[in-house]
């Protein structure tokens, strides 16, 4: 069985299933927006990385060639003097071109200067031989290109990354060391112009664990070792292609919580991360969602009231529209009754003396244009007048009643048959398509049956109630018979059938016109 929902049932589900699918939608936007935040921080991260390190490769591979040049020239031409001249002034052309060049330096097998690119001058004593690079290389024979870690210059006092080259003797020993200083801050100025939020943060670091340099910068973290931090473990325990990639960490620096992508340098063992604040990234996208929530909800809110308000309307309207229902019911209602009031007759539920008037003019037409015949009945109770004298004229009444419901049960009930209180206790049947014998008979059976109901009357002679009945008979003839013909031959036949001593029934002369009696 399928439950009918009404209207306002639907309406609330139709309001409701717009407010919720407003909300589902808001929140399958936000989700998607959020992912699409984060894969664009990834981008982003990664981009920026790629940028750091072709830079840092470009930047010390164009030292690092000047080195590889320099050494060549001292291990095939010398170190005469009027050679180191010449390799001064190319050194000078060098740090000249290359803007993140500070200096270029050759020391020999003692880590004494022997020339470098600035003006050359007897009182530069330094001796490098403690420095790191210095030391690396007297121990290793590899002829490949070293980077050091930073360290402030002894000769300009700037944070320096130092590039280095071993220099042969003719037998193959150690001879001495070819330097580049790379300028730590050209590498700062570079970073700078990324944007990486306020909240971002980059890094070059040295596949030994050495922190070059990190911007935002801090003076006091160049040089810092970074091995115990995740993101170097990270990044060093992976290999290959692994390298390039991202991670999120929660900075050992300052705590944020960043997406860091690396990438190894090409030619240098270096690397590079670029690393952007998670909740920076999403602080853009929590406040688009904040402000569109709040708008979905007070829509959402909106729709529901004025939903709200409108199933209310359409209840009350449908409310009104049952009651109007009902009002019209109860009218047509009352108008039945009040016709049926009209056409019957309120003592004996017959049909009335008018409706037979109606019924009768009607029956009579039929039976003329189908040339049948149409009989009548008219009934008259006996000593009536008596009756009521004797029991009172409620009694009469109802034995009204009773005859009228014995007759009713008696006649056919064919179409067009109709039983009708003529007068005061007369009653008229009209029979159409009946002949004289047939209504003969029906009204034989009324008077018998009325006859043998035995309802006592000490005012007749026969001591019970009795009724006499006069039948006539017409197949109407056009311009020849009108339909009070009729009445007046059953009403003739009805006053035979009383001065025959009543409780009888008497017949008309067939189709004769009124007078005409047979016994
Ligand atoms: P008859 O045998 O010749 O028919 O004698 P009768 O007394 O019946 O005479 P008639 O038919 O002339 O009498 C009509 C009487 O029927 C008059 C009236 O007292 C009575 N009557 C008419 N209508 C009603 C009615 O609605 N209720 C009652 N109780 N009596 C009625
Ligand atoms: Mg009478
Ligand atoms: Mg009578």
């Amino acid at each position: 069985m399928t439950k009918r929902y009404s209207i306002t049932f639907w309406a609330t589900v139709f309001v409701g299933a717009v407010c919720l699918s407003l909300i589902v939608v808001d929140v399958w936007r936000s989700i998607n927006a959020r992912s699409g935040q984060l894969q664009e921080m990834e981008r982003l991260s990664s981009n920026v990385a790629r940028a750091m390190a072709q830079q840092a490769d470009d930047t010390i591979k164009a030292a690092d060639t000047a080195l590889a040049d320099i050494v060549e020239r001292l291990e095939t031409e010398g170190k005469a003097p009027l050679r180191l001249d010449r390799v001064h002034r190319q050194m000078q052309a060098q740090v000249a071109n290359l803007p993140q060049l500070v200096g270029l330096f050759v020391y020999d097998e003692q880590g004494r200067w022997i020339v470098n690119s600035r003006e050359v001058s007897g009182e530069q004593t330094f001796n490098n031989a403690d420095r790191e690079y210095f030391i690396y290389h007297s121990a290793h024979a590899e002829r490949g290109p070293h980077v050091g870690d930073p360290v402030i210059s002894r000769s300009s006092g700037k944070w320096i990354m130092p590039v280095s080259r071993r220099i042969d003797k003719p037998d193959g020993s150690f001879g001495g060391v070819a330097l580049a200083t790379l300028d730590i801050d050209y590498f700062r100025r570079f970073y700078q112009s990324f944007d990486i939020g306020r909240r971002g943060a980059v890094a070059l670091i040295a596949n030994s664990g050495t922190l070059m340099l990190r911007q935002p910068y801090d003076g006091n973290r160049v040089g810092m070792r970074m091995n115990d931090t995740p993101l170097f473990r990270e990044y060093i325990g992976r290999s290959g292609d692994a390298r390039v990639g991202s991670a999120n960490f929660a900075s050992s620096n300052d705590g944020e919580m960043r997406l860091n992508s690396f990438r190894p340098l090409e030619h240098y063992p270096l690397f590079v991360t670029a690393a952007l604040s998670r909740e920076e990234m999403l602080e853009r996208w929590r406040r688009d969602t904040f402000m569109r929530s709040v708008g979905v909800v007070l829509l959402a809110a909106l729709m529901g009231y004025f939903g709200k308000r409108l199933v209310g309307q359409i209840k009350l309207r449908e409310q009104a529209e049952t009651e109007l229902r009902k009002a019209r019911d109860a009218l047509e209602s009352v108008n039945r009754t009040l016709e049926r009031q009209a056409m019957q007759d309120g003592l004996t539920g017959l049909a009335n003396r008018r409706q037979f008037d109606v019924t009768l003019g009607n029956e009579f037409s039929r039976a003329m244009r189908h040339e049948t015949t149409l009989a009548f009945i008219m009934i008259d109770v006996d000593y009536f007048k008596q009756y009521n004298d004797v029991y009172g004229h409620s009694a009469g009444d109802e034995v009204l009643r009773a005859v009228s419901k014995l007759i009713r049960a008696l006649t056919p009930k064919r179409p067009g048959d109709l039983t009708a209180r003529y007068g005061g206790e007369e009653i008229g049947i009209l029979l159409p398509n009946t002949d004289i014998d047939g209504a003969h008979a029906v009204a034989e059976r009324i008077r018998r049956a009325i006859e043998e109901l035995r309802m006592p009357h000490s005012g007749s002679s026969y001591g019970f109630v009795s009724i006499s009945a006069g039948v006539a008979t017409i197949a109407p003839k056009r311009g020849m018979h009108l339909a009070p013909v009729l009445v007046e031959a059953a009403d003739k036949a009805l006053y035979a059938a009383k001065s025959a001593g009543r409780n009888r029934v008497c017949l008309a002369a067939q189709d004769a016109p009124a007078g005409t009696i047979v016994g």
